[in-house]
């Protein structure tokens, strides 16, 4: 069966066609048929290079032989063991030793688990009810965290069917703007638990922090006795083998991770300073519980995967993202297109607006239309990314130089058409 048969078959029994909002785009999105490295196939039998990377978590690419050994070895020792297992106790001490802030580790399934675990926690021991996220941040599709959200929300904020209750105690700042949060804490600085914030956006686009902008977060949350919790969900072992906290040099009390964490299997950790966390449930009074949390499948791929995550393997991530940038920059040049080029390291987006992007309102000032028809240009062109201008294009290390320079030229002809030029 070809994708829009499928499509149409899918509609009448998964809610708009798709398990997650995002991958449905007009006039049908394309099935998978398979993917290795950074090559996925549809059931059309189109190839596509892929910057989507199932939104993040592939840094090695699809199906990587050793990673797809290290699982299928777990596989038949069992998937589910309902008691610890070694693995566990190796991938948090690899967390550890990564990650500047992680001093003890819980494994759970998803990024939306952990950020739902870190607030619970923060408002344990902080005694605060209140918490602060970031206009257009994303923290997974839980109650507390979706107010002024981004992702595939960032078009339609909140969403019905969260009690006001619920939402009354989580305010919302913008990114990059220090001014702003003197001001909340002066008002509300000692009813907050804490800042949660994605060190880097990744689900606005790509939003770097303002030179100092995160050591301000980290003085003006001591000194107000709030928690201050990273949701490094995508930039964890993405930007740095340590994270953003590891890449700006700024340690949170709590950090959030997934994606990639799990190498390429469902995966949230929650980890942060041992006083923290010793908090959690059996060790402390915080529940927090989950039959598949420390999965052994997700651990093998999660383990497999840190392991082969070295620093070569960074520095190659790195040149390609620049080549990326610089490319794409050369291209926006050349057509006279004032255009943004965001990112680090293997992350990166062109926002199709004049303003410089610093947060979500100047994100918001991108023509979506136009990045729509980009979009299907690209894909007409053999190129897949995130289907949204609020998504942020990831390069895996499977991604080679010839992939990257038919890439920008897929880019440069896409912006000639879209442009109408
Ligand atoms: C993807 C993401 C989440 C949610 O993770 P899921 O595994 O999709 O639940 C949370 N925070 C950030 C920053 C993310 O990008």
């Amino acid at each position: 069966m070809n994708s829009e048969e499928l499509f149409r078959m899918a509609q009448d029994v998964l809610p708009g066609g798709v398990s997650s909002p995002v991958r449905r785009f007009e006039p049908y999105p394309f099935f998978a048929a398979g993917g290795r490295g950074c090559v996925l196939e549809s059931v059309d039998g189109v190839e596509y290079i892929d910057y989507c990377l199932a939104y993040g978590p592939l840094i090695l690419g699809h199906a990587h032989p050793e990673v797809v050994e290290a699982v299928t070895r777990q596989i038949r020792r069992g998937t589910a063991y309902g008691v610890p297992s070694e693995g566990e106790v190796e991938l948090a001490g690899m967390i550890i030793d990564r990650v500047p802030c992680a001093e003890m580790v819980r494994f759970m399934n998803s990024g939306t688990e952990a950020t739902m675990a870190a607030v619970r926690l923060a408002r344990a021991f902080t005694g605060r009810d209140k918490i602060v996220k970031f206009e257009g941040s994303y923290h997974g599709a839980h109650d507390y965290v979706l107010v002024k959200p981004g992702s595939g929300a960032a078009a339609a904020p909140d969403s019905p069917g969260i009690p006001g209750a619920t939402v009354s105690n989580t305010l919302t700042a913008p990114f990059n703007d220090e001014e702003a949060m003197v001001e909340l804490m002066e008002e509300m600085g000692p009813e907050i638990a804490c800042i949660m914030v994605e060190p880097v956006m990744g689900n606005v686009g790509c939003i770097e922090p303002m030179n100092g902008y995160l050591q301000f977060l980290r003085d003006i949350t001591m000194e107000n006795d709030i928690l201050l919790i990273f949701d490094e969900v995508i930039t964890g072992f993405r930007v740095a083998a340590g994270g953003a906290q590891e890449y700006y040099g700024v340690e949170p009390d709590l950090v959030t991770l997934g994606k990639i964490a799990g190498g390429g299997f469902p995966m949230g950790v929650l980890a942060g300073k041992r006083e923290i966390m010793e908090n959690i449930a059996p060790a402390g009074p915080v529940y927090q519980a989950g039959t598949f949390n420390g999965n052994p499948v997700s651990v093998a791929a999660g383990i497999r995967t840190l392991q082969l995550l070295d620093e070569d393997l960074y520095h190659g991530l790195e040149r390609m993202g620049s080549y990326m940038r610089g490319g794409l920059r050369d291209i926006l040049s050349d057509l006279d297109l004032n255009y943004q080029v965001a990112g680090l390291a293997s992350m990166f987006q062109v926002y199709f607006t004049g303003e410089e992007v610093t947060d979500y309102r100047t994100a918001r000032t991108s023509d979506t239309e136009l990045f729509m028809r980009y979009f299907h240009s690209l894909l007409d062109g053999g190129v897949f990314i995130p289907p949204s201008q609020f998504e942020c294009c990831f390069i895996s290390a499977a991604h080679e130089m010839e992939h990257a320079d038919r890439t920008l030229e897929a880019v440069e002809a896409a912006l000639r058409e879209c442009q109408g030029h």
